[in-house]
């Protein structure tokens, strides 16, 4: 694509689903097949693979968001064309809402500059597909990472949940600093749930070592999971049938 000094350019902000290439979108590939620059946390942009070698690629560290927001802003205002990814779903615990606040923060300067959202897979489907149809009722997806939400909102959803008797898929349920805060949201789901409620979990989806498991909530409760990990938990319907965690729409057999 020629770069154009005198046009701003565009972003999307595209959502690549959980890693390999065959989870994501013809609109997701043709997004980045059209970008001068892709912009992303180095660890998407490896699992990107050789599929895009010989394109810009632009990084930054995790935890500056908003920095590699900024940046796609300044390559865009060269008249680029930039694809800024996301892992799953950019617009589900990804960079899309950032991405129209910094367009705003930067007011003038970036308003001719135009913003796609492409989506993704996001790992709650793509989970839910490995462990067979954990969320076919009504669910609610809720992060237990307390860096941006104050952990006590994060108990009152989790408790709403269990009241609603939803299905739910918890995104971020560990990390070095935070390993047992899948152990405190199971305590609070116990305090409505039963602890022998179906359960799943699922690593590194669409990766290298991609596994899934059923387990009780007590068990669940108990189980060391990492950051890679979306984990399921079943309403109060839902089944282990065999290997697979099971929530049922209610159609008569
Ligand atoms: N935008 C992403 C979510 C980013 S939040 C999406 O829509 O999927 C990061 C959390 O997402 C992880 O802690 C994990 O719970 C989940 N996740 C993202 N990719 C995953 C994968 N490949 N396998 C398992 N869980 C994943």
């Amino acid at each position: 694509m020629d770069i154009n000094n005198n046009e701003k350019g565009r972003i999307s902000v595209v959502g690549m689903g959980p890693g390999r290439e065959s989870m994501m979108t013809q609109q997701a590939l043709q997004a980045m097949d059209a970008s001068d620059v892709i912009v992303g946390y180095t660890v998407y942009l490896e699992l990107l693979g050789d599929r895009f070698a010989g394109k810009e690629m632009l990084s930054t560290p995790m935890k500056q968001e908003a920095e590699r927001c900024r940046m796609a802003f300044d390559e865009a205002a060269k008249g680029k064309s930039v694809a800024m990814i996301c892992s799953g779903d950019a617009g589900i615990y990804g960079m899309a809402s950032l991405m129209f606040e910094v367009k705003e923060e930067l007011g003038s300067n970036a308003a001719d500059i135009e913003i796609d959202v492409i989506p993704g897979i996001t790992a709650a489907s793509s989970g839910a597909a490995l462990l067979g149809a954990p969320l076919n009722h009504d669910f609610c997806v809720i992060s237990l990472s307390d860096l941006l939400t104050p952990w006590e909102l994060i108990e009152r959803r989790l408790r709403a949940a269990a009241e609603g008797d939803f299905a739910i898929a918890i995104y971020n349920p560990s990390s070095k600093k935070r390993h047992d805060y899948l152990q405190k949201a199971c305590d609070i789901l116990l305090e409505k749930a039963e602890p022998e409620r179906a359960c799943g979990y699922v690593r590194s989806i669409g990766r290298d070592g991609e596994e899934f498991r059923t387990c009780t909530l007590g068990e669940l409760r108990d189980t060391d999971v990492d950051m890679f990990t979306t984990v399921f938990i079943g309403n109060s319907q839902s089944r282990i049938m065999g290997d697979r965690l099971i929530t049922p729409r209610g159609y008569r057999l």
